[in-house]
């Protein structure tokens, strides 16, 4: 006897009758009987035909009654009564009204380049009562693609596929799940209690759960599921997605994409969105008219050369387009953190700011390569130029020696002021 049927056999303990009999159903047997019946029936069929398709169906099932299990011990007895079974294949003609269906547009993720679609999106439909849901999928992969890039002459498809194909680490199969019932972009949001497995191998899904409770969607952001490891590159691949249905209708994507590093948007950012020395300078002067606070109109407006991500001096000063704030952070560390968790908010004033809205400040990079590493702030004047501002030890206790040196007390009321502004969203 094979592990797979030993395994299985171990599983089937956990079904419930309903289960066993959906899957003597599914062979085609009779589902008639008491427990112990149904029981040596699918004993007898796993142990006699070992037909992958029963063996794949006791594993789902298993993985279903689980996910329920956890459920219910996170939580008070719920009402749900898991009966499921994997879904019949979803039919592979694109003719199909399956995919005619809505199809909303998923953002487009920096960090990952949509090179090829393998699954248009889809939207994921129940199938059976209850909250927990199977979905399968069906897609080959090489030999169409290939032959249809090849007979198209799309070189550039042909490439990446064959990319794909020698494995090269920066191109990953992905799937990608959103909302259907919007209108414009979606953002990825995957379904409550999530389980993706391809060729009935798990692929691990990064989530956190802001509560146990049942039906809770996984926290923002939800990235791209990479499926890469365990893909036929020649036989049909199937895939599954084991979710919770709780109202929300949600669309499902495959994609070929291209894992582009922090490092490649940095540059990318560097050679594309450079705000000019001028327009900064405009800025400026617009800030230093329109500043409420009279004070720093005829004096300056200070900005600091550190990071407020970092805490460490800038090297690319950068802002979103809808910031208000002449404040930057360094654009290497923002999208090495996005990198790790997506977020884009900006850290000045938490306002959203994609990788699309970035700019760099040229006029502040001018500063950063003409100033001395020591200088942590300077302050813009209303001449539109710039002085850097020090601050000796003694501004440190400020409270003490603020009294005593009149001309220092005054640039750090100022320094206040504009602190308290930028609180405020005002710069
Ligand atoms: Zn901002
Ligand atoms: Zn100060």
């Amino acid at each position: 006897m094979s592990t797979d049927v030993l395994e299985a056999t171990v599983m089937l303990e956990a079904l419930r009758v309903t289960e066993l009999r959906l899957l003597l159903s599914k062979m085609g047997k009779s589902k008639s009987g008491l427990k112990k019946d149904l029981m040596k029936r699918v004993v007898d069929l796993l142990h006699n035909e070992c037909n992958p398709e029963l063996l794949s169906a006791v594993g789902e099932l298993h993985k279903l009654r689980e996910v329920s299990k956890d459920a219910r011990r996170s939580s008070k007895p719920s009402p749900v009564e898991i009966i499921s079974m994997p879904a019949c294949v979803l039919p592979e003609n694109p003719q199909s009204p399956i995919f005619v269906c809505t199809e909303p547009q998923m953002i487009k993720l920096p960090f990952y380049q949509t090179l090829d679609t393998i699954l248009p999106p889809t939207p994921l439909v129940p199938m059976y009562e209850g909250a927990m849901q199977n979905s399968d999928f069906l897609f080959h992969l090489i030999l169409e693609r290939v032959c249809l890039c090849a007979c198209s002459r799309e070189n550039k498809k042909l490439l990446i596929w064959a990319a794909f194909i020698l494995k090269d680490a920066v191109v990953e199969c992905v799937f990608r799940i959103c909302y259907s019932e919007s209108i414009g972009v979606e953002e990825d949001q995957y379904p409550p209690h999530i389980c993706v497995s391809v060729n009935h191998a798990n692929c691990p899904v990064e989530c956190t759960y802001s509560s146990n409770k049942l039906g809770t969607e996984p926290s923002r952001p939800c990235r791209p599921i990479d499926l890469t490891p365990n893909l036929y590159l020649t036989f049909t691949n199937r895939f599954s997605v084991l979710w919770g249905n709780f109202g929300k209708s949600y669309t499902v994507a495959v994609y070929l994409a291209r894992v582009v590093p922090s490092q490649d948007l940095l540059d990318q950012l560097r050679s594309t969105a450079v705000e000019q020395q001028e327009l900064c300078r405009q800025r400026v002067s617009e800030k230093l008219r329109s500043d409420p606070e009279n004070e720093i109109s005829t004096t300056g407006l200070q900005v600091s050369l550190i990071c407020p991500l970092a805490k460490m001096r800038m090297t690319v000063p950068c802002r979103a387009r809808g910031c208000a704030h002449l404040q930057c952070f360094d654009a290497s560390f923002y999208l090495q953190m996005n990198e790790r968790k997506p977020r884009w908010t900006c850290p000045v004033c938490h306002r959203y700011a994609p990788f699309d809205e970035l700019l760099i400040d040229s006029l502040l990079c001018g500063v950063l390569e003409s100033c001395g590493e020591d200088v942590e702030e300077i302050e813009y004047l209303s001449d539109s130029s710039w002085r850097a501002v020090r601050h000796d030890k003694s501004d440190k206790n400020k409270e003490t020696v603020q009294h005593q040196q009149i001309k220092h007390s005054k640039i750090s009321h100022i320094h206040f002021c504009v602190l308290m502004t930028e609180r405020k969203g005002l710069i």
